[in-house]
C-alpha cells in the first residue's frame, strides 16, 4: 500500500517551522534524519518514569529498564533477520562498531603482512580506524576503485584478493554517490577465499530491508539517529562464532566476569563488548524507531525513496551545468552535485537561506572528491518524510540562487 506522507510528516513535528522566513526543506537526512514522534515521547517518558541503571538489578526502576532494554536487542535482532540475539552489540554508532571490529578482530585475525581491501568510496569511518590497525599491527591496505558513473569495479576483486588478504570493508550505501552496493555477491568472493566482510550499513538501514543472514555478513554496522531513532545509538551485529573469538574492545563494567588483582575474566557475548553504562534510554527509544519502520514497510520506503530520487534527478540534469557524482540505476536517495561556475560553499549558504537544509564539503569521503578531482561538493538526500513538492520548491530555489552567481 502506497505510504500516506501527509501523516508520516506529522509525526516528525519539527518539520513544520520555518527558517529564514522560508518552510524549511530537511534534505541533509544523510548526516542525520530527524527523531519520529514515538522515540521522542519514549525519551520523555524514561526520564519521567523509569529509569535506572541496567543489569544491576535490585530494584524496580533497574528491573524494567533492563527488561526493555534488552527487548530491543531482540527488536533489533527481528529487523536486520540476526540468527541470534548474542549478536547484536549496542554500540554508540557506526564509528564505534568500525573501530571496535579494526581493534577486536585486528588482535586475533591480523598478523604483519596480511591485508585489507577497502573501497574507494568509503566515509571516513571506514577507513581510519582500518589504517589505525594496520599501523598497530604492520598491516596493509589495498582499496577497490570506483569508476565514474559511481560503480564499484567489483571485476578487480580477482586480482586485489591474495593469500594474506583477511577483511574486506565496504558500504553497503555509499553516502556520496549514493550507489547500492552488490554487497551479497563481494561476500559471496570474500568467503570462497575464507575473507571476512565487514558491511558500513549507515546509509542502507533506513532505505531498504536489511537481511544479514541472507547477506552472509560477518560484520554488520550501522546508526540510530540515521533512522529516525536517538543520538548515540548504534549496532555492531556479528556472528556468534566470530564475535566468540575475539576479544573485548574496552574494559570496565559489565564486560566482566570475575575482577582480581590477578586476573579478569570476561562476560559471555555480547555483554564483553558493552563495557560501562550504555546509552539505557537511547537504546530503549530505539526500539520505536524500529517499530515505526517496520509498521511503514522497508519496501514501501524504499519505492517511494527511489520515486523521490528519480523525479529530483530528472529535474536537475535539466539545469545547464549540472554535474551529478555517482548515476548508478541501483541508487539509494542521496544526490552529490557541484553545478559549474559555482561554489559548492556559496550554494549551501544561499540555498540554507532559502529554507533547503542540504549538506556542502567533502561529506567525509576525502578520496571520492579526490577521485573526481573537486575541493567540495553539495548534497541533498532524502527520507520518507520528504515530498515531490519540496522537490519542486528545492529547484525553483537551486534555479534562483544559481541565476546570482551567473
Ligand atoms: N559510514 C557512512 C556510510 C556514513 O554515512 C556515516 C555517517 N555519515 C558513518 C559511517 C558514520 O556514522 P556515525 O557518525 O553515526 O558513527
Amino acid at each position: 500500500m502506497a505510504l500516506d506522507i501527509a501523516r508520516i510528516r506529522k509525526d516528525f513535528p519539527i518539520l513544520e517551522q520555518q527558517v529564514y522566513n522560508k518552510p524549511l526543506i530537511y534534505f541533509d537526512s544523510a548526516a542525520s534524519s530527524q527523531k519520529v514522534l514515538p522515540v521522542l515521547k519514549k525519551l520523555e517518558q524514561l526520564h519521567l518514569e523509569y529509569y535506572g541503571n541496567i543489569h544491576r538489578g535490585a530494584h524496580y526502576l533497574a528491573d524494567r529498564a533492563t527488561a526493555d532494554f534488552e527487548a530491543v536487542r531482540d527488536d533489533v535482532k527481528e529487523f536486520i533477520n540476526a540468527a541470534e540475539r548474542e549478536e547484536i552489540i549496542f554500540t554508540k554508532g557506526t564509528t564505534e562498531g568500525i573501530n571496535l571490529v579494526a581493534f577486536s578482530f585486528g588482535e586475533v585475525f591480523i598478523e604483519a603482512g596480511d591485508e585489507i581491501i577497502l573501497s574507494e568510496m568509503e566515509h571516513h569511518a571506514n577507513i581510519v580506524p582500518w589504517q589505525m590497525m594496520a599501523k598497530r599491527k604492520g598491516a596493509v591496505i589495498k582499496v577497490l576503485p570506483f569508476d565514474d558513473g559511481g560503480r564499484l569495479r567489483t571485476e578487480m576483486l580477482d586480482e586485489l584478493i591474495s593469500r594474506r588478504t583477511k577483511l574486506i570493508a565496504v558500504a553497503h550505501v555509499s553516502n556520496t554517490l549514493g550507489t547500492i552496493n552488490p554487497v551479497k555477491a563481494i561476500i559471496e568472493m570474500a568467503h570462497l577465499h575464507g575473507i571476512r566482510v565487514l558491511v558500513d550499513g549507515a546509509q542502507a538501514i533506513k532505505h531498504q530491508a536489511v537481511d544479514v543472514q541472507d547477506m552472509d555478513a560477518d560484520f554488520y554496522v550501522f546508526s540510530a539517529h540515521k533512522m529516525y531513532g536517538p543520538n548515540g545509538v548504534g549496532v555492531l551485529y556479528g556472528k556468534k562464532a566470530l564475535l566468540d573469538e575475539i576479544p573485548p574492545y574496552q574494559g570496565g563494567g559489565e564486560m566482566i566476569s570475575e575482577v582480581r588483582f590477578e586476573g579478569t575474566t570476561y562476560n559471555l557475548t555480547p555483554y564483553k563488548f558493552e563495557a560501562g553504562t550504555p546509552n539505557i534510554n537511547g537504546v530503549i527509544a530505539f526500539g520505536e524507531a524500529i517499530r515505526y519502520l517496520q509498521e511503514l514497510g522497508m519496501n514501501e520506503i524504499a519505492i517511494y525513496e527511489s520515486d523521490l530520487l528519480a523525479y529530483c534527478t530528472k529535474k536537475m540534469m535539466e539545469i545547464t551545468g549540472m554535474v551529478i557524482y555517482g548515476t548508478q540505476k541501483e541508487k539509494s536517495g542521496v544526490i552529490t552535485f557541484n553545478v559549474a561556475g559555482v561554489h559548492p560553499y556559496d550554494l549551501g549558504v544561499m540555498l540554507d537561506k532559502m529554507g533547503v537544509a542540504a549538506r556542502s564539503g567533502r561529506l567525509c569521503a576525502d578520496p571520492v572528491m579526490d577521485h573526481y578531482q573537486v575541493p567540495a561538493t553539495i548534497r541533498i538526500s532524502f527520507a520518507v518524510y520528504n515530498t515531490f513538492e519540496e522537490i519542486d520548491r528545492f529547484i525553483e530555489a537551486l534555479i534562483k540562487v544559481i541565476a546570482l552567481f551567473k
